[in-house]
């Protein structure tokens, strides 16, 4: 196989041009997403330098050597950016741009200039400094699981390495001159290399905002959005998950006189009372127990596994922590909740309409209370 240098660079400037405006595209049409935009920018950048180092020889070389390695660190630099963005930390511009900075300032020492060894060796430094940073900041935040996360900070650390494997290398061998058969071969071999690594690194970014994007829709389908718990079809996906594992317990709530609470003091604190609800519930609820809102001021949750007086207990807890929260709007509001419990294994629907009864049953005894479904429908409290 032979590598064509001249062609290479022109395909690496074609091919970094066109991801660089989608990347661009992408995020002018989701502003929200900066790292997009840097990472376009990065794109864009890196297409320059690739430009300039392609013009050695036609153009002078203070802008083919000088100026093509300080924008080819800018877009290192650019990829960190995108990656700290990403992942909503602060983008610091002197940080980015000081890669390029203090080589422009090395470029303006004559014998560091004048040697090609001490540049390779600079500018592979630093621009591994950016990847290992860029592949440190995505995989420093890999508690939020996205497919691509893994590959996306490897494929970042194995450019640092390949970068810093230029030092040694640069140290050990003796440059060959420029223009030489071997020097257009190393030209054409980093090319190649620096062409894949762009085309890898910006597929996986997209991938990587795509699932976040997919990963938050996701979300939202599954919550409620007043107060933050799982929706009626996230919480009865989850019952029947749990059902067809084993037996387990489903708690069911209701705030007693809530119609009374939106007429006397109004919707919002209505609303507050709910939130309210929802926090005082999670608070004093098992880590493995998933609270939804079947709809209205109407809660539930299942205890997989859970034995029914086990389920009391739990659903006796959170009557007693909601009888005394206070809502902050309104901290003289006294709410209480009649919760009806039962134990069951497969069907749902069959399970919900025995807790439906006992809820059933603590309103007609009075409220505030614990009714357990079963065939003599014992009362807890
Ligand atoms: P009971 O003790 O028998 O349960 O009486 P209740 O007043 O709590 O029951 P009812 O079903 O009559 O009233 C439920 C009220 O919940 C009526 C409705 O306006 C209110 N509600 C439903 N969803 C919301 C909501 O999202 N926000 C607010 N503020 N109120 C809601
Ligand atoms: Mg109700
Ligand atoms: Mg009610």
């Amino acid at each position: 196989m032979n590598l064509d240098a001249p062609t290479l660079v022109t395909v690496t400037v074609f091919v970094t041009v066109i991801m660089g405006a989608l990347f661009l595209l992408s995020w002018s049409q989701d502003r929200q997403t900066r790292a997009l935009g840097f990472l376009g920018a990065a794109q864009i950048i890196g297409a320059l330098a690739a430009a300039l180092f392609g013009l050695r020889g036609i153009i002078p070389d203070w802008i083919s050597i000088g100026l093509a390695n300080a924008v080819m660190l800018a877009a290192f630099g650019l990829i960190w950016a995108g990656a700290r963005s990403f992942q909503g930390m602060r983008v610091s511009p002197a940080r980015v741009g000081a890669g390029a900075l203090l080589w422009l300032a090395a470029c303006l020492v004559p014998p560091f200039y004048a040697s090609l060894g001490a540049r390779v060796i600079l500018s592979s430094t630093v621009a591994g400094l950016y990847c290992a940073l860029a592949a440190r900041t995505l995989w420093h935040h890999r508690g939020e699981v996205l497919p691509s996360r893994g590959p996306a900070a490897i494929l970042l650390a194995s450019e640092a390495l390949l970068c810093w494997a230029r030092v040694p290398a640069t140290l050990a061998l003796p440059s060959p001159p420029v223009g030489s058969p071997t020097q257009t071969f190393w030209v054409a071999v980093l090319c190649f290399v620096a062409l894949l690594y762009t085309v890898a690194v910006s597929v996986l970014f997209m991938a990587l905002a795509k699932e976040r994007l997919e990963a938050e829709q996701r979300r939202a389908a599954e919550t409620d959005p007043l107060t933050g718990v799982a929706n009626r079809r996230a919480l009865v996906a989850r019952a029947r998950r749990d059902l067809a594992a084993g037996p387990a317990c489903l708690l069911l709530f209701d705030l007693d006189h809530f119609k009374r609470v939106n007429d006397t003091f109004g919707h919002a604190v209505g609303d507050a009372v709910l939130v309210g609800f929802c926090a005082a519930a999670r608070q004093v609820l098992p880590e493995e127990a998933v609270l939804g809102r079947l709809g209205g001021e109407e809660f539930a949750c299942v205890l997989p596994g859970a034995g029914a007086a086990q389920a009391q207990a739990v659903a006796e807890t959170v009557r007693l922590a909601v009888g005394a929260m206070r809502p902050d709007l309104l901290p003289s509001l006294a709410v209480t909740v009649s919760v009806g419990v039962a134990r069951g294994r497969g069907d749902f629907e069959a399970l919900l309409g025995l807790a439906d009864r006992a809820l059933y049953q603590a309103k007609a005894q009075g409220r505030d209370r614990v009714v357990l479904a079963g065939p003599d429908l014992r009362q807890a409290a």
